[in-house]
């Protein structure tokens, strides 16, 4: 197909146009970095968070899925260190007053570097900006910012505060009334419901190490350089999943859960050249390894998953702050192959964000094409190349005509196909629209129902991606979409 583009701006205007992704309270000019979904991202959101719940705890015998509350005891936090730790170097500038993540403005100052070809010194920049934070030291990172003369995007002048810490976590009050009221927190991270769980789940499942604890939820972060649409939002929804194994073990299971993440991705139509490892200079104060799965985004190459070493941190943490022994008696192994006894688990998580990985699909799918038909003149479409397997909508079915017994028909196989997948009917507007509009949202099956259907019970599909048009049997249609699903 000649002449594809893949605009970010005109994706974002397509996913408000079709129903994908809305600006959260718009009727009241929007809330920055906060979105709602609309009834076919809600639709393709819920498919993807299946097809990640279904590989995670259906297809593996030794992991189990929970669904913990946002709310938690304010001591969690605590426990976790995200009340001391949880918050990003930032700086202002003192002319218009932006903050800035110093990560995120010396990053796009490298960009600008390297769009003009210089490597070299984008290469430079950002290895001192990791073995800076690396060590903390932030009188360093001002230094670098003010040494590359990086400016503000407003001001335009280098004219910046001392780099400090804020907090993420977003906080309020439990309790009915004020006096008693107690503040706690909405959960920057699921995990910690996982890990609070940890005995609960292990006692109860009978669960035997190495095991794991998938969960899916929201969890919310006061981001102060909210931007690039669905990728940092202030209340998102992560995937996670905990796998608690023997002391000693956990790079093994680091770089198995690596390959297996990487794969997973892959296994959704993600080109393994969009994909790349990025491992942590600066690790976090409860891992002893750490690294993102990047996607390369419309806007360059960023996080979409993390896979954490996170050593006994958190367990112990818990255990110390709630006094209660969260321990697991492992009987296997010994006569000196060791175990056989009590010990704390460590801990390798995989950490993707949903909308993240929305937004990964929907940029690898959307397509502006234009081509040049056989009689000399052009055309084109919009179209959303999502996978059968999440697409919101799998199969439209339309009655080429509103009369002569074809809506009749329609409906039939409407009624037959829609208690296995998602279905669309639509009558309205000539049969070359309607396909646009399937195009558009992304629907990978088209059927129509004509005159010849009536004859010979056999009806038009057309495959989105190709165009291509079939003639098959009206009672091969579920089972040819069902099989396409994969
Ligand atoms: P970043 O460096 O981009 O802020 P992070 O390293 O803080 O991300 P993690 O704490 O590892 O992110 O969270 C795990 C996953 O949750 C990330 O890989 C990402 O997909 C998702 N995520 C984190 N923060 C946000 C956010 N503000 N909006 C959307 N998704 C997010």
């Amino acid at each position: 197909m000649a002449n594809e583009s893949n605009n970010f701006a005109e994706l974002i205007s397509h996913c408000k146009e079709y129903g994908y992704i809305f600006q959260s309270s718009e009727i009241y000019d929007g809330l920055a970095a906060v979105y709602d979904y609309g009834q076919n991202g809600a639709q393709l959101k819920k498919n993807i968070r299946d097809h990640w719940w279904k590989s995670m705890t259906q297809l593996h015998d030794n992991i189990v899925g929970i669904d913990a509350a946002i709310f938690m005891h304010p001591t969690t936090w605590k426990a976790s260190g995200h009340i001391d730790n949880f918050s990003d170097p930032m700086i202002d500038n003192k002319d218009s007053n932006k903050r800035y993540r110093v990560d995120h403005l010396i990053e796009a100052h490298a960009e600008a570097l390297a769009l003009e070809g210089k490597k070299e010194e984008e290469f430079t920049l950002l290895k001192t900006m990791d073995e800076l934070l690396a060590a903390t030291d932030y009188a360093g990172i001002k230094k670098l910012i003010e040494d590359n003369r990086i400016k503000c995007a407003i001001s335009k002048t280098c004219n910046w505060t001392e780099v400090r810490e804020f907090n993420l976590m977003f906080s309020t009050q439990i309790g009915s009334v004020a006096e008693e009221s107690d503040t706690i927190y909405l959960r920057p991270e699921t995990a910690q419901g996982i890990f609070v769980n940890f005995l609960n789940v292990q006692k109860t499942g009978r669960m035997k190490i190495p095991f794991g604890i998938a969960q899916t939820g929201k969890a919310f972060r006061n981001e102060i350089v909210a931007r690039q649409f669905i990728f940092r939002m202030r209340e998102f929804e992560q995937m996670e999943m905990q796998f608690f194994v023997r002391p000693g073990t956990q790079m093994e299971w680091y770089n198995f859960w690596k390959a297996e993440r990487k794969k997973w991705h892959e296994g959704l139509g993600i080109p393994a050249e969009k994909l790349r490892y990025h491992d942590h200079v600066k690790l976090a104060h409860y891992a002893d390894a750490a690294l993102d799965i990047e996607f390369e985004f419309p806007f360059g190459w960023k996080e979409l998953e993390g896979i954490h070493s996170r050593t006994d941190f958190d367990l112990k943490q818990h255990q110390e702050y709630s006094k209660k022994k969260i321990q697991y008696f492992d009987n296997d192994l010994n006569e000196a192959g060791k175990p056989f006894g009590n010990y704390t688990p460590f801990v390798v998580e995989t950490s993707v964000g949903l909308d993240r990985l929305f937004l990964t699909i929907i940029s690898l799918a959307y397509a502006n094409e234009t081509w040049t038909k056989e009689d000399g003149t052009e055309d084109s479409r919009v179209v959303l190349k999502i996978p059968a397997r999440i697409a919101p909508t799998k199969l439209a079915i339309l009655p080429l005509l509103k009369k002569d017994g074809l809506p009749e028909i329609a409906k039939e196989l409407m009624n037959d196909c829609k208690n296995s997948f998602m279905c669309f009917y639509e009558e309205k507007d000539a049969i070359g629209k309607r396909y646009r509009r399937m195009d558009a949202i992304g629907t990978p099956f088209c059927v129509t129902i004509d005159h010849q259907t009536k004859e010979d019970n056999t009806v038009t599909i057309r495959y989105r991606d190709t165009m291509v048009q079939e003639r098959i049997a009206l009672s091969e249609v579920k089972k040819l979409v069902l099989e396409k699903m994969g």
